[in-house]
C-alpha cells in the first residue's frame, strides 16, 4: 500500500473536520478514472493521447493506429509542429477520429532498462499531456500505456508512474477534468492496471 493511502486513512480517523472533505474529495476523484481495454482510436472523448516518436511523423503501435484512423490531415498538421522532445507534448485536431483532439507525447526509450531519467521522462509525458489538456479545456482524456511497447519501458513501473501522476494531478486540479481513461491494449496491462487501480482508486 503506498504511503499516501496510509496518510488518507490516518487522516480520516484522526480529524473529524477533515474526514468528510477527504473522503468526498477522494470519492469524486475515484469516480473520474476508469480502465478500458481496447483500441484508443474508437473513443468518443475530448482527447486521446498518442505515444508518438520525436519526429511526430507517425510510427508503429498506437501511433500508427491513430494516424490511420485520423487520416492524412493529421499527418499534415503534425508536419507543421516540427517534432517534440522526450517528455513533452503537443496538441492537434482529431480529424476523422471520434476524439476532438490528439495530444502527442514522446515517451522515453527504455529498452527494458529504467533509471531516474527514464522515470522522470515518463512522468513528464503524463504531466505535460494533462497540462496541455487543461489549457485547451479538455474535460475527458484517454491515455495509452506510453513507452511500454516498442520503447520497452517495463509494464509494471510504467503503470505505477501513470497512476500516481494522474492521481496527484486530479487532487491538485479537481475542477479541471471530468474523466480520465487508462486505455490498455494488452492482457498483461489490463491485469496490472486492474490490480493497482483497485488499490489506488478504491471507494470504501
Ligand atoms: P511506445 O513506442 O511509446 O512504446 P507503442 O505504440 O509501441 O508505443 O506501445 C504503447 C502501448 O500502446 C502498448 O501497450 C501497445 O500495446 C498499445 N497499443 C497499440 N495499439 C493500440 C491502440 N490502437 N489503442 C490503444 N493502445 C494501443
Amino acid at each position: 500500500i503506498p504511503s499516501w493511502l496510509e496518510d488518507l486513512k490516518n487522516k480520516s480517523t484522526s480529524d473529524g473536520e477533515e474526514t468528510e472533505d477527504t473522503s468526498l474529495e477522494h470519492k469524486s476523484l475515484c469516480q473520474k478514472v476508469s480502465l478500458f481495454r481496447g483500441d484508443i482510436t474508437l473513443l468518443e472523448i475530448d482527447a486521446i493521447v498518442n505515444a508518438a516518436n520525436s519526429s511526430l511523423l507517425g510510427g508503429g503501435g498506437v501511433d500508427g493506429c491513430i494516424h490511420r484512423a485520423a487520416g492524412a490531415c493529421l499527418f499534415a498538421e503534425c508536419r507543421t509542429l516540427i517534432g517534440c522532445a522526450t517528455g513533452q507534448a503537443k496538441i492537434t485536431c482529431g480529424y476523422n477520429l471520434p476524439a476532438k483532439y490528439v495530444i502527442h507525447t514522446v515517451g522515453p526509450i527504455a529498452r527494458g532498462h529504467i533509471d531516474e531519467t527514464t522515470r522522470d521522462d515518463l512522468a513528464s509525458c503524463y504531466k505535460s499531456s494533462l497540462k496541455l489538456a487543461k489549457e485547451n479545456n479538455v474535460r475527458s482524456i484517454a491515455f495509452p500505456c506510453i513507452s511500454t511497447g516498442i520503447y520497452g519501458f517495463p509494464n509494471e513501473p510504467a503503470a505505477d508512474i501513470a497512476l500516481s501522476i494522474v492521481k496527484e494531478w486530479l487532487k491538485k486540479n479537481p475542477d479541471e477534468m471530468d474523466r480520465i481513461i487508462f486505455c490498455v491494449f494488452l492482457e498483461v496491462d489490463f491485469k496490472i492496471y486492474k490490480k493497482k487501480m483497485n488499490e489506488l482508486f478504491v471507494i470504501d
